[in-house]
């Protein structure tokens, strides 16, 4: 059985080398007898799983010793509530820059629990380019800025003249990168908390990882849930209950896979690499078109459009059949979308172009 190059947008494919290793491993962890899935959390065999994998994350990102690093059940989605229920009270203001779907039902789960005041954007569903920065209104007494740093939809990135402006606003910044976590290097020391769903670029679905500066921690308001308290999470080493024990793990490999293909330095060189040769096939195409701001456009969720889109079906047929899956677009964008996270190798994106090269020559 060969593996095919799976282009979804999460859950998403995971290295092969993990794969393999979780394979060699499933029956027996390092001789206990036993699966990682069937130990319990509290045991020395798997707190020693669980220490390593936060080292590692620890190490892949540079994250400093002044934040803790959660793993939190329920998604990244859970976290949007989490959010302004460990940051602000009902009648604060926080502020919200919208630059497409998953700012948006971040702004509209806050607003539930206190005052959004929307910095830019938000006219459209789905914007191809970020609002401009001379449009943006912060306001004074925000508890935190929210961005989300990759709109995974339309594949719309924040760039360093965005993150630079809101930086210079002097307030916690708090970052949804769960579709571009790793991709690239980043100075946490800039965000006051970082999350993200662990399926895109991190391990299985389930999961997410919370990186939150200590000084965040304890203004949860009163009536938070438990399990969405960041300080009890901190003060439990995440296990207050039962963790996601075997999706830990399977992140642990995907980190320490990170560490030994070179780092996030690295792997940020190919997936730049493999991020402008499919945009660069697209741009010379006539056949195909992406409609996000050049300069705006992620590196990680590629969208394009057939010129004619009765051929979308037929596009996405054929390239199943060639081991080239999850093609299709988001319904709420249209069109096609190739996800190529840190796990696409770059031989996936070469047989991405030849089949499109083809296809494009077959239905000219
Ligand atoms: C996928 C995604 C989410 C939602 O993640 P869940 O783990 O499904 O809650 C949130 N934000 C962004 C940017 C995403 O890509």
């Amino acid at each position: 059985m060969s593996r095919a190059f799976n282009f979804s947008a999460g859950p998403a494919m995971l290295p092969e080398a993990v794969m393999r290793k979780a394979e060699s491993e499933f029956l027996d962890w390092n001789n206990t007898g036993m699966s990682v899935m069937e130990m319990s959390h509290r045991s020395k065999e798997y707190m020693s799983v669980a220490h390593q994998m936060e080292a590692d994350l620890r190490e892949v990102m540079a994250i400093p010793d002044n934040y803790k690093v959660l793993f939190i059940h329920g998604g990244a989605s859970l976290q949007f509530a989490g959010i302004p229920m460990n940051l602000a009270e009902q009648g604060d203001t926080v502020d919200y820059l919208n630059t497409g779907v998953w700012s948006t039902k971040a702004i509209k789960e806050a607003s539930r629990y206190t005052n959004v005041n929307v910095i830019a954007g938000g006219q459209e569903a789905n914007p191809t380019e970020v609002p401009d920065i001379s449009e943006w209104q912060f306001s004074d007494d925000a508890k935190y800025i929210h961005i989300c740093s990759n709109e995974t939809i339309t594949g719309l990135e924040l760039q360093d003249e965005h993150l630079e402006a809101i930086f210079s606003q002097g307030k916690p910044v708090i970052a949804d990168m769960s579709s571009n976590i790793m991709s690239r290097e980043i100075d946490v020391n800039k965000y006051a908390m970082i999350y993200a769903g662990a399926q895109k670029n991190i391990g299985p679905a389930g999961l997410a990882i919370v990186i939150v500066r200590e000084d965040m921690l304890g203004h949860a308001r009163s009536n938070t849930p438990t399990l969405l308290n960041w300080e009890i999470y901190a003060n439990n080493e995440s296990m207050f209950n039962t963790p996601a024990t075997y999706a830990w793990y399977l992140a642990g490999l995907v980190f320490d896979w990170i560490k030994t293909t070179g780092g996030v330095k690295h792997i940020a060189t190919v997936n730049q690499k493999k991020a402008s040769k499919l945009y660069q096939y697209i741009d010379e195409s006539d056949f195909y078109s992406n409609s996000i701001k050049v300069s705006e456009r992620s590196w990680m969720n590629v969208t394009f459009n057939l010129k004619n889109s009765d051929l979308d079906a037929e596009f996405l047929e054929q390239s199943k059949a060639a081991g080239l899956l999850s093609l299709k677009g988001h319904k709420a964008f249209g069109g096609m979308r190739a996800s190529i996270y840190n796990a696409m190798p770059e031989e996936g994106i070469d047989a991405l172009i030849v089949f499109m090269k083809q296809f494009a020559l077959d239905n000219a």
